[in-house]
C-alpha cells in the first residue's frame, strides 16, 4: 500500500445543459480511485452513511482498498451543482456534509506507511488530522499532494493555509486560485499562492484551467524565480459533465508517480500529460460512469494522439 487518499465519498446531484443525474456516486476520493486504478491501487480514507449502496461500495472496492472507509449512522455527503451553458462555471446548490460533519479519520499502521499521500477535497481540519497521524511514524520522504475548493477557501481559510504550508504539491483550479490569491491574473495568483507554500519543500503548484489545460509552477533553482510550464487540454468531441475532472486528474497524477516512484520534474510533467488524458474521459460521461468502463488501451490511444499535437 503506497498510495493513500483522504477525501469525500459522496452522492452527487448534477445538472448540466446536457442532462442531469440524481444522487450518483461521486466525491473527491471516488474520482481519485477510479483514475489512479490505472497505475496503483489507492487506499481510501473517508466515511459514508448507512444509505450508501452496496453496488457503490462494490464499485470502489474493485479499484481501491476501502478498509479505511467507515460507515456511520446517517447520510452520505451530498453535493448538488448546476453548470452554466459553457460548462466552465457552476453553482453549488447543496453541500450537505451528513456523516462527514463528525468524522475523525483514523489511519491504520499500513496507511501511515504510504509514501504518496493525497489530501483530497475535504475539510482542511481533516487534512491536517491525516498529516499529523502520518507524521507520527518516522518515515522516509513522502510526497504529499493537496486539493481544495471554494467552499473551504471561504469557510475554513486559516486551516487551509496551515495545510498548504505542509505539502509538496497543491492542485487548484483557476477560479479557486483567484479566490485564494485575490487577483484575476494567473501569474500573479501563482506568485502569491507559491509564497504560501513551504519553500523548504521546493513545492509544486498546479493551476487547472479546465478546457484550457493547466499550468505547473516551480521555483527555478538557479534564479529563484517562478518557472511555469503550460499543458493544453485534450479537446474532447463532447463534454457532458465536468464534475470530478480535477480529482480524476489528481488520482491519475499521484497514481503514476507512485507506480514509478519517481518525482523528478520530468516525470511529473509526463504524469501531467497522462492525467490530463484520463481527466478528458471523465468529462465525457456523467459521474464516474465513463471512468469505470475506461481501459488502458483507450488511454494510450488518446495519449499518443495528444502527444502528436503538443510540442514543447
Ligand atoms: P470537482 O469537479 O473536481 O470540483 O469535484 C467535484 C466533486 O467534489 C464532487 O463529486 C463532489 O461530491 C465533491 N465535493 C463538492 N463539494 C465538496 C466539499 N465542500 N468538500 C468535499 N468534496 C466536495
Amino acid at each position: 500500500m503506497n498510495l493513500l487518499c483522504i477525501g469525500s465519498i459522496a452522492y452527487d446531484s448534477i445538472i448540466t445543459p446536457f442532462g442531469k443525474v440524481h444522487k450518483t456516486l461521486g466525491g473527491s476520493a471516488s474520482y481519485f480511485a477510479l483514475a489512479s486504478k490505472f497505475f496503483a491501487k489507492a487506499s481510501l480514507v473517508g466515511i459514508v452513511g448507512n444509505d450508501f449502496k452496496r453496488t457503490d461500495k462494490k464499485l470502489l472496492e474493485k479499484y481501491a482498498d476501502i478498509s479505511g472507509i467507515k460507515t456511520a449512522k446517517g447520510k452520505t455527503f451530498h453535493w448538488a451543482g448546476k453548470y452554466h451553458s459553457d460548462l466552465n462555471t457552476r453553482d453549488t446548490l447543496k453541500t450537505e456534509l451528513g456523516v462527514f460533519a463528525n468524522f475523525k479519520p483514523k489511519l491504520n499502521k499500513e496507511h501511515k506507511k504510504a509514501n504518496y499521500i493525497f489530501l483530497g477535497n475535504i475539510h482542511p481540519k481533516l487534512q491536517i488530522e491525516v498529516l499529523n497521524q502520518v507524521k507520527s511514524t518516522s518515515q522516509q520522504t513522502r510526497f504529499v499532494g493537496l486539493d481544495t475548493m471554494n467552499f473551504w477557501i471561504t469557510s475554513a481559510k486559516p486551516d487551509l493555509l496551515k495545510v498548504i504550508k505542509q505539502v509538496k504539491l497543491l492542485c487548484i483550479n483557476d477560479s479557486e486560485a483567484s479566490e485564494l490569491a485575490g487577483t484575476g491574473d494567473i501569474i500573479k495568483n501563482a506568485n502569491k499562492i507559491y509564497k504560501l507554500m513551504s519553500q523548504k519543500l521546493n513545492p509544486l503548484l498546479i493551476i487547472k484551467q479546465g478546457e484550457n489545460g493547466l499550468s505547473l509552477f516551480t521555483h527555478n533553482q538557479k534564479n529563484k524565480k517562478l518557472h511555469g510550464f503550460c499543458l493544453p487540454a485534450y479537446k474532447v468531441k463532447k463534454a457532458l459533465d465536468p464534475t470530478g475532472a480535477g480529482d480524476t486528474f489528481a488520482g491519475a497524477l499521484m497514481g503514476y508517480l507512485a507506480k514509478q516512484n519517481n518525482v523528478s520534474l520530468t516525470n511529473i510533467k509526463k504524469a501531467c500529460e497522462v492525467a490530463s488524458i484520463i481527466a478528458s474521459f471523465c468529462v465525457e460521461g456523467f459521474g464516474v460512469a465513463k471512468l469505470d468502463k475506461l481501459k488502458m488501451p483507450d488511454v494510450n490511444k488518446r495519449l499518443n494522439e495528444y502527444k502528436n499535437t503538443i510540442n514543447y
